[in-house]
């Protein structure tokens, strides 16, 4: 098997890469745990301040119009 030395994208650890593990490229599960988590609460928090923008900005031009 072709060995490959990466750096965990959570821990930033040494690790090596197999296309076998389902965690990868993270040096362990947890790792890939961690980043799924931190990944989806961002979105959640992205998406919750997009909407509150839209709003606004469609309230302004709302005004300006009158
Ligand atoms: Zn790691």
């Amino acid at each position: 098997m072709k060995k490959l030395i990466v750096n965990c994208p959570n821990c930033s650890k040494q690790h090596d890469y197999y296309q076998s593990k389902p965690w990868s490229p993270f040096c362990s599960q947890r790792c890939h745990l961690i980043d799924l988590g931190a990944w989806a609460s961002e979105e959640h928090r992205i998406k919750g301040q997009s909407i509150s923008s839209v709003e606004e900005a469609q309230e302004n031009s709302e005004h300006s119009l009158y």
